[in-house]
């Protein structure tokens, strides 16, 4: 089919061994893959009317030449040369700075396009790029790649300019005419030409949108293709449990549930009662008792004659999680365990038969445990926490194990309701909007770097009177080594600061079993203060820390803050927060403002997006929403809710899964394995 453009790289004129090596580093190793490599942004070389320009932006204009050009030496090396240009009627200056070589090329009645930096009031442009005659229209809109190692961008442009010119005519249409059609979509071929080469805005906006709209499509065909096949596949499980005995599990607990948690209780209980299967994602801010809400569920499982697994994302939350249920359950017949990495050999092997054999009843435990040689006796419910993917990959696997949990998804990061039921598909979504009774709101306090020896004094007397604290390290952004380093010099210097308490060190590059004994001495009050990089970050539990010293906030979004900061205030005691920073721009200064003013993630999710833009809204990659290539499920939502509709209109109907004009969607669903019998991608 695209076998041409599924060809590596190296067949492309141009692209050498050693070129394709290093385009490999990058990801690239078919010509369809340097097609979807799409550019970031774009340099503007547009020319624009001279009353449009803006002071002191780069600009290019085209004018005529209009005298002769007049320079002036300053020493040996130094020159500025200035010739007067006509550009639509108005004489401007070019000026040249030490580029007096240009002079005879330079000629009266000649049309030139300069490129420089504008000077409004004195309308001229200082030349930076300067070309003889007329703009050349394909050169306008530079793409800019992201590029690394030995590729260069003009390296790059060259080749995905090579590679569309040579095989860019074996690009297949994959979207029905009828879409096309109503849409006035570009066709494919033309679409991956003018994202790369674009000739104006308008072209880049075009096929933008049609790549967008594709990118989406294809998401959802595959959600929902794979959601209506598992809802029809037969053995969802009707766990069978009396509500009156369910319940009795929540009078022992030590609190009355709030309002939200029992209506969640409530739809997850049904949910599970009935035979379809549950796919549920449950919302709630740190601390507003999702564990919990779970705990009661996995009794419900158990009630029913099943046993259930609680993933997540790290060993430590892992442990946390084991000792925080094993408390919850205390009074119970439940039986639980820890299944992660480091169990290993004789201990490994004991509770795997434990698991094989029905002993126990609940695990925990990181992503291993359902992929690895775990075997279920009877598993039928599914709890992940904390932003963790479980696609269809993981649920193809359990079902080939024999089992059809359902499945409920926990987060605390906030999404809008509507952008969570297009994001993830068919999902049914649950909120705990309401945080446990006498909580006390956390002061978060900003303050200046300069600082720094009053904010450790103040932690100091929290230690004194029993409390602990988290120091909190500068966020180097994508460069974990310079993460741990700052890390370490933050420790060294504060424990010479408190050389009559213990400071710990946590960090992303320790060992699991070194995580885990700090996070132990941690937990057992035998370290005080805990520097840690943002590994702390999820679901870490130690109530009996009260403070937070966050170096360099203004580096870390403002969900990402709140998630931090949701580390203390998780006990009786006041708690705080100390932002420190030294904001340049006014954006930061606001950020800081606003998180010393709210507790409401929602509300800290929303002023981030509008503040720093979607990249920073779901926090980078961890977030378990899908990447994307080019859509942007924030900026082009409406263009996802378009998808969704017409995903649903298309599986629906008999046509899709007949005509040849469906063959290329047909097509992609099966290699990306939803459709019943192939494989997995
Ligand atoms: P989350 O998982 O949403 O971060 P947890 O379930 O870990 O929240 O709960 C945070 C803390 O609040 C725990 O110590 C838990 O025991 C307590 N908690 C949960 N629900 C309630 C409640 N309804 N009333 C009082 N405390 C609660
Ligand atoms: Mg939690």
């Amino acid at each position: 089919m695209n076998q041409y453009i599924q060809q590596p790289v190296s067949v492309v004129k141009g692209i050498g061994e050693e070129k394709q090596t290093d385009l490999q580093q990058l990801g690239l190793y078919t010509i369809l893959d340097m097609f979807q490599h799409f550019p970031y942004r774009y340099e503007n070389h547009e020319v624009q009317p001279i009353e449009q320009l803006r002071h002191e932006d780069r600009v290019t204009i085209a004018g005529v030449i209009h005298s002769e050009p007049a320079v002036r030496y300053y020493g040996k090396k130094k020159s500025r040369m200035t010739v007067r240009v006509m550009v639509e009627n108005i004489l401007i200056t070019a000026v040249f700075f030490n580029r007096a070589f240009l002079k005879n090329k330079i000629q009266q009645g000649q049309t030139v396009t300069l490129t420089g930096k504008w000077n409004k009031y004195k309308l001229t442009i200082t030349v930076q790029d300067f070309k003889n005659g007329e703009p050349d229209p394909s050169k306008q809109l530079e793409p800019v790649y992201s590029v690394g190692g030995n590729v260069t961008i003009k390296q790059l442009r060259r080749f995905i300019q090579q590679a569309l010119e040579e095989y860019g005519v074996w690009i297949e249409e994959l979207l029905p005419e009828t879409l096309l059609t109503s849409y006035k979509l570009p066709g494919r071929q033309q679409a991956f030409q003018m994202i790369h080469m674009p000739q104006n805005k308008e072209e880049l906006k075009h096929a933008r949108r049609r790549l967008v709209f594709e990118e989406l499509l294809l998401f959802q065909l595959k959600m929902q293709v794979f959601r209506r096949q598992e809802r029809l596949s037969a053995g969802g499980t009707a766990h069978k449990f009396k509500r009156e005995e369910a319940a009795s599990f929540i009078h022992q607990l030590p609190f009355p549930l709030t309002g939200a948690q029992k209506r969640v209780v409530e739809e997850i209980w049904n949910d599970m009662s009935t035979p379809l299967k549950m796919n549920r994602l449950l919302q709630g801010d740190v601390g507003s008792g999702k564990t919990v809400v779970a705990s009661i569920a996995m009794y419900a499982a158990y009630l029913a004659g099943r046993q259930s697994a609680l993933m997540v994302p790290t060993e430590i939350l892992a442990e946390q999680h084991y000792e925080g249920l094993q408390e919850l359950f205390q009074q119970t017949d439940v039986t639980l365990t820890l299944l992660t990495g480091s169990v290993k050999g004789k201990k490994r092997e004991e509770r795997n038969a434990w698991i094989e054999d029905g002993t126990v009843h609940i695990v925990i435990g990181t992503h291993a445990l359902i992929q690895e040689d775990v075997h279920f006796q009877q598993l039928g419910l599914v709890i992940t926490d904390e932003q963790h993917r479980f696609g269809v990959a993981q649920r193809r696997a359990l079902r080939d194990k024999g089992f059809e949990p359902d499945v409920l998804f926990m987060t605390a990061t906030p999404i809008p309701r509507t952008l969570a039921i297009s994001v993830f598909g068919d999902m049914d979504v649950s909120a705990i909007d309401e945080l446990p009774a006498g909580r006390k709101p956390i002061k978060t306090y900003w303050v200046k770097h300069d600082m720094l020896e009053r904010i450790l004094r103040f932690i100091e007397k929290e230690i004194q009177q029993g409390r602990q604290a988290y120091v909190i390290c500068p966020l180097i952004e994508e460069s974990e080594a310079l993460d741990v380093q700052n890390a370490i010099d933050v420790h060294h210097q504060l424990q010479q600061f408190f050389l009559h308490y213990r400071v710990g060190l946590m960090h992303g590059r320790l060992q699991t079993e070194e995580k885990e004994q700090v996070m132990e001495a941690f937990s057992r009050n035998e370290i005080q203060i805990l520097v840690s990089t943002t590994v702390v970050e999820v679901g870490v539990n130690v109530p009996n820390a009260t403070a937070m010293l966050i170096y360099d906030a203004d580096r870390f979004g403002l969900s990402q803050l709140h998630q931090l900061r949701g580390r203390v205030g998780r006990a009786e005691h006041q708690s705080y927060c100390i932002l420190m920073a030294d904001p340049k721009g006014e954006t930061g200064q606001e950020r800081m403002r606003i998180m010393q003013e709210t507790e409401d993630g929602f509300a800290l999710s929303e002023k981030d997006l509008e503040l720093r833009g979607p990249g920073d809204f779901f926090g980078k990659k961890q977030s378990g929403l899908p990447e994307f290539k080019i859509a942007d499920v924030v900026h082009d939502y409406r263009a996802l809710e378009t998808a969704r509709g017409d995903a649903a209109a298309l599986i629906n109907s008999r046509a899709f899964w007949e005509e040849t004009q469906y063959a290329g969607l047909r097509s992609y669903l099966e290699k990306s394995g939803v459709l019943e019998g192939e494989k997995l991608d």
